[in-house]
C-alpha cells in the first residue's frame, strides 16, 4: 500500500520509535501516547482491520498478541497492560492498517469506559 502511513512506517520511510521488529510484525511508541506506556503492534503486511482478516492472516493475529507481555515488561509495564483494537468506524479507528494499542505503565489504565 504505497500511501499508507503505517505501510510507510513499516518500510521505514516515516520514522518511528520502534521497539520490537520480526519478520512479521513490528512496534512502536505512539506519537501522541495516552498512558506512561502507550506501543502501536502493526503487521508490516497490509491488512486493513479486523473488518477484513481472512483465515491466512490468524498466524500473524496470533503473534501481536503473543508479543503483548514481552513488550510490556520492556518498556515499564510489567505488572499488566491493556490491549485495544479499535476496528472501523464504530470502533474509533483512524489509521487504516490494523494495528493493537498496548497501553500501561507504573498505575492502572482505569475504567474500559465510563458508565453514563
Ligand atoms: P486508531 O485511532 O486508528 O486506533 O489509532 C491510531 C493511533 O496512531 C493514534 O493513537 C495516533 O496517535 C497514532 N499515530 C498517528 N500517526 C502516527 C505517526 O505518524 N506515528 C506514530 N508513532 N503514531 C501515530
Ligand atoms: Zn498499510
Amino acid at each position: 500500500m504505497e500511501n499508507c502511513l503505517f505501510c510507510k512506517i513499516a518500510r521505514g520511510e516515516i520514522p518511528s520509535r520502534k521497539v520490537y521488529e520480526d519478520d512479521q510484525l513490528i512496534a512502536f511508541h505512539d506519537i501522541n501516547p495516552l498512558r506512561p506506556m502507550h506501543i502501536l503492534v502493526i503487521p508490516r503486511r497490509h491488512i486493513v482491520s479486523l473488518q477484513t482478516v481472512e483465515p491466512g492472516d490468524e498466524p500473524v493475529l496470533g503473534r501481536m498478541l503473543a508479543v503483548t507481555r514481552r513488550l510490556a515488561e520492556e518498556n515499564g509495564s510489567p505488572e499488566g497492560f491493556r490491549v485495544i483494537i479499535n476496528s472501523g468506524r464504530i470502533g474509533g479507528q483512524e489509521v487504516p492498517h490494523l494495528h493493537a494499542h498496548v497501553v500501561g505503565g507504573p498505575e492502572p489504565v482505569g475504567p474500559m469506559f465510563k458508565r453514563n
